[in-house]
C-alpha cells in the first residue's frame, strides 16, 4: 500500500485522522484498537488499523529512500 492509497480511505488532521467515508476520528492513544467505524459506513464491520498502516507505509517509504 502506498501513501496514497491509505489517503483515498483516511485523512489525517493534525493529531488525530478520520475515516473519509464516516468522518469517525481516531487518536494516535487508540491505534491499537479497530477503528470504530460508524455503523452506516461502507466499511463498518471491516478490522482496520490506520495508525498501523500508515507507521507501515512511512517504514517502507524509508527503506525505499
Ligand atoms: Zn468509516
Amino acid at each position: 500500500m502506498t501513501l496514497q492509497d491509505w489517503e483515498t480511505r483516511w485523512t489525517l488532521d493534525a493529531d488525530h485522522l478520520h475515516c473519509q467515508s464516516c468522518k469517525v476520528r481516531q487518536w494516535p492513544f487508540n491505534a491499537g484498537q479497530p477503528f470504530p467505524h460508524a455503523s452506516e459506513c461502507l466499511r463498518s464491520g471491516v478490522t482496520e488499523y490506520p495508525w498501523g498502516e500508515l507507521a507501515g507505509i512511512l517504514r517502507a517509504e524509508r527503506v525505499r529512500q
